[in-house]
């Protein structure tokens, strides 16, 4: 998959600011230093540092690089530790569509703690959304400064029929085609919405979308911790439910990925039981 000056740069800034407010709480992130060290991206290393000097003044070189090797904890079940995904959904940067920033707490395996910054989601208030929340504290949404927040829920809808999915734009990230008969079978007429990242999930929690499928494309993909972590929490705060395509929970507490569990769906809770069955007999039927 693409990576970009902005997945090292991004990195960097938000690991060196976490380091300095929380020295003692380890980062689980996708990124790591290896391909700067090679001599052949020299040029790819100077810019992420010229650019990560602009926020972070006190930076250089390696402090740049050390940051972004302390991403590499291995997460699992008793630590608290962060998880970050400095852009989720590069395609969908390169694009010049949606992507985010996606930052989680994970305490004992649980997350409690999730803030997703989507630079081009549009809300009333202009372009650039910020989302979190806090476990038992409900969900919110603002600008990104932080101006116009407000609380956020999922959509209220009740029959299944009215649903609206959303899904990857990426067809190697689930798969549309089942996700179009599960719809079908379900009666869903209305088009599913295509974004990228976790924008998805900011989806569901403010209420754009009701039915979010990411349907397993191959049984050896794992999904990783940083591209669900805040997306999960916030849609839960809102009201959802976040589960694998089999109705079990995720499971963050079993290292960086989420071995455990197969394709995610997220609902706006009125009828998950229903879609969880829907997949379940689509997914079913293609394995057979
Ligand atoms: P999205 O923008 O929702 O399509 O997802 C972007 C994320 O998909 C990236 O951050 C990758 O970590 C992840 N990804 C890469 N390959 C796969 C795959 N085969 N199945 C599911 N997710 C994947
Ligand atoms: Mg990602």
């Amino acid at each position: 998959s693409p990576v970009t000056v902005a997945d090292f740069g991004v990195q960097a800034v938000v690991s060196a600011r976490l380091f300095s407010a929380f020295p003692e709480i380890p980062l689980v992130a996708e990124e790591d230093a290896t391909a700067l060290r090679d001599p052949d991206n020299r040029g790819t290393l100077q810019k992420v540092v010229e650019h990560v000097k602009k926020l972070v003044p006190e930076s250089d070189e390696s402090a740049i690089l050390r940051d972004l090797d302390a991403g590499t904890h291995t997460g699992g079940a008793t630590e608290r530790y962060w998880a970050l995904d400095p852009i989720d959904g590069t395609k969908g940067f390169l694009r010049g569509d949606q992507y985010a920033i996606a930052l989680g707490l994970i305490d004992s395996g649980r997350v409690v703690l999730g803030v997703l910054c989507c630079p081009n989601l549009v809300s009333p208030h202009g372009r650039g959304c910020l989302f979190s929340a806090v476990r038992g504290g409900g969900a919110t949404s603002s600008s990104l400064t932080g101006n116009k927040l407000q609380p956020i829920q999922v959509a209220a809808v009740d029959n299944l029929a009215g649903s609206v999915f959303c899904e990857s734009v990426e067809g190697r990230h689930t798969k549309h085609d089942q996700a179009a008969r599960i719809a079908e079978y379900l009666g869903v007429t209305a088009e599913p919405i295509r974004i990228d990242s976790q924008c998805k999930y900011a989806a569901i929690a403010r209420g754009d979308a009701t039915v979010y499928l990411r349907l397993p494309t191959s049984m050896d993909y794992e999904e990783k911790i940083w591209d669900h972590a805040a997306g999960c929490i916030i849609v839960e705060e809102a009201g959802g439910v976040v589960t694998d395509s089999l109705g079990q929970s995720l499971n963050f507490s079993l290292g960086r990925t989420l071995k455990g569990n197969t394709g995610v769906v997220a609902t706006n809770g009125g009828f998950h039981d229903e879609v969880i069955e829907a997949v379940q007999r689509v997914l079913c039927t293609d394995e057979k």
